[in-house]
């Protein structure tokens, strides 16, 4: 019964539709295409002459439809591209694979024999460790490519999306880590996972120094109006364990920033504000609660990235003396820098812009 009237109904609406289309003009010398001596598509100006509401109408679906022919033939030319590049890729990879294999299988072969060769000059004293497609053995590398030292791309709203290596776009989740060349933590437990930041083809050396055995993940569970992030271990278990952090930006070496709460844009972009936050070395546990804002210190200010800021340059120790550096803004026109010294060690100044 439904079903009949609905069919009534699609039909009176085509019927409708049909008497409200609009008739050809086929004047003599109108601008319809069926018109005697038409003048459509003959480079004369429309006006002082009859019009063709139907033609244009016509006309006006069919370039929607060309546009819509254009678009899925330049998406597929876009998918046969985006194939052929993974395919290259993986030739790549397959025969980097087979190198370091072969590489290895000589280097096992040489640590066997070494020992027995104590007095050989030239014998490397500390093992380097291996490398595989780029990455160094014991680490938790990030598919996804993630700017770890960004606070902006590593906050992440509750309803995040699927995240994408941003080189290849294949438009799958990447929500594991590669640790020895093999995915881990592929399951749903996390929601997106944050390591050492690899880029393929781009810099490998790990320059912000990502600890090893540790990686970052937003949780697939949420606390009020923000995500939960932690660090973890490679079985994946939780190292804080404290629900109230939204937000972990690596730092530099083993130092990780914490930030907790909803996070809330203030000055535009190039800070954000959170409940709270702390400086947290994850070896030795050690905290170094992050400056508030104003005078009534109920917010942290963070700076949207790791070594940046917008004051000038002279307001900054010499770059020589630190490894890392994070704005923390606390009033009208004032700062805490903190610093990671070359011995690792926590030290902030107060800046008065
Ligand atoms: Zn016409």
């Amino acid at each position: 019964m439904i079903k009949a009237w609905f069919l009534l109904v699609t039909l009176l609406l085509f019927t409708t539709n049909d008497i409200l289309a609009q008739s050809h003009v086929t004047t003599t010398g109108s601008f319809c295409r069926y018109a005697k001596n038409s003048l459509r598509n003959k480079n004369v100006y429309a006006e002082g002459h009859t019009q063709c509401p139907a033609c244009d109408a016509e006309d006006a679906k069919e370039a929607v439809a060309r546009k819509a022919e254009d678009k899925r033939r330049a998406d597929a030319k876009a998918a046969e591209r985006a194939a052929a590049a993974l395919e290259k890729k993986r030739a790549e990879d397959a025969l980097l694979k087979k190198k370091w294999e072969e590489a290895n299988k000589g280097s096992t072969e040489l640590a066997v024999t070494m020992p027995a060769n104590k007095t050989t000059a030239n014998v490397p004293s500390a093992v380097t460790p291996a490398v595989i497609n780029g990455m160094a053995a014991g680490y938790l590398y990030d598919e996804g490519e993630t700017d770890n030292q960004s606070v902006g791309k590593m906050s992440f709203s509750i309803n995040q999306g699927e995240r994408n290596n941003q080189i290849y776009k294949l438009y799958s989740d990447i929500n594991y880590f590669v640790l020895n060349n093999k995915r881990i933590l592929d399951n749903d437990e996390f929601k997106v996972c944050i390591g050492v930041r690899r880029i393929p083809g781009g810099p490998q050396n790990n320059p912000t120094k990502f600890p090893p055995g540790v990686g970052i993940v937003i949780l697939n569970e949420t606390a009020g109006k923000h995500v939960i992030a932690d660090l973890i271990d490679a079985k994946g278990e939780r190292l804080l364990k404290d629900n109230n952090i939204s937000t972990i930006v690596h730092f530099f070496g083993d130092y990780f920033i914490l930030l907790e709460g909803e996070v809330f844009s203030h000055g535009g972009g190039t800070s954000y504000g959170f409940s709270d936050g702390v400086i947290y070395n994850y070896k030795t546990k050690q905290r170094y609660p992050l400056a508030k804002y104003g005078s009534k210190r109920n917010r942290v200010n963070v700076a949207w990235q790791v070594n940046a800021t917008y004051l000038s340059k002279d307001k900054l120790r010499e770059k020589s003396t630190y490894s890392a550096f994070v704005e923390v803004i606390t009033d009208w026109q004032k700062s805490m820098f903190y610093y990671i010294t070359h011995d690792g060690k926590v030290e902030s100044d107060d800046i008065n812009w």
